[in-house]
């Protein structure tokens, strides 16, 4: 008798994994996403559209906020920091409290996506300028303004890894100069570092959120 119920619990168990098997694919749907857009300065709403759109575009559910105040730093799975000036970013992510509850949950829940300025302030080491204090969470050392005045903006063809070939926008870039320990090269320009990936946290030097190529927030929100 003691055979058979188990036997029929075998059975049970069988069925709930088949079944549960079959609405795998539903995951995805259910997932849901939360995405904070650092709202302290620089090109804020145009990284919060952007992000929206891309959600739309893969149909994945999810929320993008803009973020000013601290405690909200703990409800996030994702946070953008834009590109704008990094000097006048850093300082008001001090102030504000900002700086020290992002290093807080990065540890182990967050994960932060710097472009541009943003992508400053990802870096372990400022090579050319002391007044950015930068959050240190990528093993990577970088420096401002790099591409000098005579290109200042300009937009070209780089190849990402796990994308292939993608037009990215460069104003005023930084330059990612090297990376180290667990930093992984995604892209390069004229031998420099263009992005680069530290578990999940990301730093690209271009402006995402300038074009409507929505591959690269594949990469970026694990869609
Ligand atoms: N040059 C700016 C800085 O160093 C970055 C430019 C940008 O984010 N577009 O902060």
């Amino acid at each position: 008798m003691a055979h058979i119920s188990l036997l029929l619990k075998d059975w049970v168990r069988i069925v709930y994994i088949f079944l549960i098997s079959r609405f795998l694919y539903l995951l995805p749907i259910l997932a849901f996403m939360r995405i904070g857009v650092l709202g302290i300065q620089g090109d804020v709403s145009e990284h919060a559209d952007s992000a929206e759109r891309a959600l739309q575009y893969y149909g994945v559910r999810g929320s993008v906020e803009i973020v000013r105040k601290k405690d909200r730093i703990k409800n996030l799975d994702f946070l953008i920091i834009p590109g704008g000036e990094s000097t006048t970013i850093s300082r008001l992510m001090i102030r504000s409290g900002i700086y020290d509850e992002i290093l807080k949950y990065a540890e182990d829940t967050l994960s932060v996506i710097g472009t541009c300025a943003g992508s400053i302030l990802m870096a372990r080491n400022i090579l050319d300028d002391e007044r950015v204090k930068p959050l240190g969470l990528m093993n990577m050392k970088v420096r401002r303004n790099f591409f000098g005045r005579q290109r200042e903006s300009f937009e070209t063809n780089i190849h990402i890894k796990g994308i292939g070939k993608y037009h990215a926008v460069f104003i005023r870039a930084p330059v990612i100069d090297s990376c180290s320990g667990n930093c992984e090269v995604l892209a390069t320009i004229e031998n420099k570092i263009a992005m680069a990936r530290e578990d999940r946290h990301y730093a690209l030097i271009f402006h995402p959120e300038l074009t409507e190529d929505y591959r690269i927030y594949r990469l970026l929100f694990r869609l």
